[in-house]
């Protein structure tokens, strides 16, 4: 099956200065990509001429869909329209239905029609004017034999009424698309490289019409197989069946599927295992409690926090012992074996879960440089730890050991 190539064009100076950032390309992509529909390409030009004259021979050369967004105001800066006429060697002609609904638009809110916005009904007159019922400035559908050419207003909220309820549905009847089905797989505690070494047989082995992509975040990588084709439902088993097999090779790294982060994963385990948690979390500051209670229901599992940064609280209000402390100080493998068990007592809970490290930039020794972070699991038959040696960047340091964390609970729970 052919697939349908698109490319997106976002015209407008305010996207090349940075003042506006580019959403309508990012939001017309999942769409698209919803309905089966491939963009290969996305370019954004200035408000000039010759550059948007040029960008639309080329997008023309490269994909069968042009869908263009900006440069319709009706100021004398927006240009897209009078280059459209140009590219397409008519001229441009006033739209009486597109003039009735501008004329409506004004006044259904109690306004005058100006001058400007009676031209915004001038056309060019090889198009289909495609009707904007939150705006001012219509659509253009322009057929080009196999190929279309969309324009639609920059406004993102106009755009997206404009692709949902007229734009995707008539892509969809006049070319023969393909499903495109995703399938997530997400994985914690391996490099993707280390990842991809234990995974290359299986990924040479993968039929011609599933592709694979690897999406490395902060501590995790996602694993995402895309297949192409026209059942929806074949589709679907396909991944799912490649996906089974993949647990057979790294499936002591796999958390979870789809959409669902790793602190979702831990509070399934946890509720459905009836365990409760605490955290004493001394260098991640609040941030492992954080995402353990961004997940709805968690006070099903989680009964509290401890926030013991100052070496003080860590003695006097959590009771890890003095000489522990003293001897060994508060990122050691000594100090978080007691911060974990105390916690889990002094909460009277199932699991208890603790860090300490040097967060960075400041606060590092010789021995204990930036970003070594001890944490620990603890429960009633067992003690685990880990020492990490982290990041010189003490965002990346916090949001790591913290999903380090989430990582020794999720391979510990009994
Ligand atoms: P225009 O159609 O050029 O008059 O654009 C109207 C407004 O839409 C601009 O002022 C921008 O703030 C916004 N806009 C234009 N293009 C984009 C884009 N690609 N992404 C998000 N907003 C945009
Ligand atoms: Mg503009």
């Amino acid at each position: 099956m052919k697939m349908i190539l698109a490319e997106l064009l976002s015209i407008g100076d305010e996207l090349l200065y940075g003042q506006t950032l580019d959403t309508n390309s990012h939001w017309m992509s999942v769409e698209l990509s919803k309905i089966g529909v491939k963009v290969i390409r996305k370019t954004t030009v200035g408000d000039v001429d010759s550059e948007i004259l040029k960008a639309f021979a080329e997008a023309e050369q490269r994909a069968d869909i042009v869908l263009i967004t900006g440069g319709l105001g009706p100021t004398s800066d927006d240009l897209t329209k009078p280059c459209l006429a140009t590219y397409f060697q008519c001229g441009m002609a006033m739209n009486e239905e597109a003039l009735a609904e501008v004329t409506a638009f004004f006044k259904s809110r109690g306004r005058e029609l100006t001058e400007l916005n009676r031209l915004q009904a001038m056309l060019p007159t090889a198009c289909e004017k495609i009707t904007n019922p939150i705006g001012t400035a219509p659509g253009m559908w322009f057929d080009r034999g196999e190929k279309i050419f969309m324009s639609m207003p920059g406004v993102p909220h106009e755009m997206k009424k404009m692709m949902t309820d007229r734009v995707l549905p008539r892509i969809q009847k006049k070319f023969a698309l393909p499903i495109i089905h995703h399938k997530i797989i997400r994985t914690i505690g391996l490099g993707e490289s280390f990842l991809a070494a234990k995974i290359e047989a299986w990924e040479k082995a993968l039929p011609p019409h599933i592709k694979l992509a690897y999406l490395p975040s902060l501590g995790e990588v996602k694993l995402r197989l895309t297949g192409m084709g026209q059942s929806y439902e074949s589709l679907r088993q396909e991944t799912d069946a490649l996906a089974e097999t993949l647990k057979e090779r790294i499936g002591q790294f796999i958390y979870g599927y789809g959409e669902e982060p790793i602190e979702v994963t831990i509070g399934n385990m946890l509720r459905d295992r009836h365990l409760t948690l605490s955290i004493a979390e001394s260098c991640t500051g609040g941030y492992l409690s954080h995402l353990i209670t961004s997940v709805p229901g968690s006070s099903a599992y989680f009964v509290g926090s401890m926030v013991p940064y100052a070496y003080e609280v860590k003695m006097r209000q959590l009771g890890v012992k003095p000489e522990v402390l003293e001897k060994h100080g508060a990122v050691s493998e000594p100090t978080i074996i007691e911060m974990a068990n105390i916690v889990r007592a002094k909460f009277n809970t199932d699991i208890g879960v603790a860090t300490s490290g040097i967060a960075g930039p400041g606060g590092a020794t010789p021995e204990k440089p930036v970003g070594l972070v001890w944490i620990a699991y603890s429960d009633k038959y067992k003690t685990v730890t880990r020492k990490l040696q982290l990041t010189q960047d003490r965002s990346m340091n916090i949001r790591l050991a913290s999903s380090s964390v989430l990582n020794l609970i999720r391979q510990n729970l009994p």
